[in-house]
């Protein structure tokens, strides 16, 4: 079972809920301790609640091309087929701009002159170990100044892949974007994390239609529940979506979350309500198989 928890926006409590949900089935003794992948890969932060202690690490790198002058006859081929304009023949010399390229490899296959070489370039670190009750921990971490996250998000996903039917719980980025899609992409169940305000809404509108569009089933978290706001209610009633739990807008709760503490240490009966969440979720993932 792999378990997506996405948000459409930062700042709602993604990762306070996939955090507590690891916790939470780490600690039962039918189930055993999941995987954790933290795909957030900009800004991770699941390690500040599960504390892993890594034990292995792996650079992730692009193949991006690299020019022989001394070959190349400047014949504009390599520009012409790059998708991306990564590649560019100015007079006698060509350019490339490794913040664009892809690594597709066209232009290495298309020089005539067997001119270009690939190099690699590292965008990022992998890194894995166990962390709090046991639970497997891996995560992506992106290079300062690097555009591209979804590689990382990718690799991470090939390189951490449990054996087994181990329970994996993926904490996606925030937003609604090509990293957020990487990451949710061949999961079970997406898990939306939002808040019922306006701006909750929104985001959260976003988020179900990646769950839509990958033909995964949804369901909600409302997270600092008591706003008042309907809005979210309304949406998810309208959609048929579950709201599988709502955590209330508490300060104990935040002033903890703050301080880095896990969810279920400052209120010990979630790890009841995960496990019973997670029941929820098989059922609804074997309804819909059945559908
Ligand atoms: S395709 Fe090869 S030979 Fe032509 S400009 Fe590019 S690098 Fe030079
Ligand atoms: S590897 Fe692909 S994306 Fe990169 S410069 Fe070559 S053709 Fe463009």
């Amino acid at each position: 079972m792999k378990i997506a928890v996405a948000s459409g926006k930062g700042g709602t409590g993604k990762t306070t809920v996939a955090t507590a949900l690891a916790l939470s089935l780490a600690g039962a003794a039918d189930l055993g301790p999941p995987l954790f992948l933290d795909c957030d890969v900009e800004a991770p932060n699941a390690h500040i609640f599960l504390a892993p202690e890594f034990e292995r690490s792996r650079d992730v790198a692009l193949m991006i091309p690299e020019v022989d002058e001394s070959l190349c006859t400047y014949c504009g081929i390599c520009a012409q087929v790059c998708q991306y304009h990564a590649i560019a023949v100015v007079g006698q010399s060509v350019l490339v701009f490794p913040e664009l390229c892809h690594g597709c490899g066209s232009c290495t296959l298309n020089c005539p002159e067997g001119a270009i070489r690939e190099v690699p370039d590292v965008m990022g670190v992998l890194e894995a170990g166990k962390a709090s009750l046991g639970i497997e921990f891996a995560r992506g971490v992106m290079n300062i100044g690097e555009p591209m996250a979804v590689p990382i998000v990718r690799e991470l996903k090939k390189w951490a892949a449990p054996a087994g039917d181990r329970i994996v719980v993926i904490d996606a980025p925030p937003g609604a974007s090509c990293p957020v899609v990487e990451s949710v992409r061949g999961a079970d169940f997406l898990l939306l994390v939002t808040e019922p305000t306006p701006f909750g809404l929104h985001d959260l509108r976003q988020a179900y239609q990646i769950g839509r569009e990958l033909g995964i089933p949804v369901g909600v978290i409302v997270n600092r529940d008591g706003t008042g706001y309907t809005g979210v209610d309304d949406f998810c009633r309208e959609h048929k979506i579950p709201i599988l739990m709502r955590i209330p807008l508490d300060r104990e709760i935040a002033e903890g979350i703050a301080r880095g503490r896990p969810l279920i240490e400052i209120k010990p009966e979630y790890g009841d309500k995960f496990r019973a969440l997670y029941g929820d979720i098989v059922r609804i993932v074997a309804q819909e198989a059945r559908s």
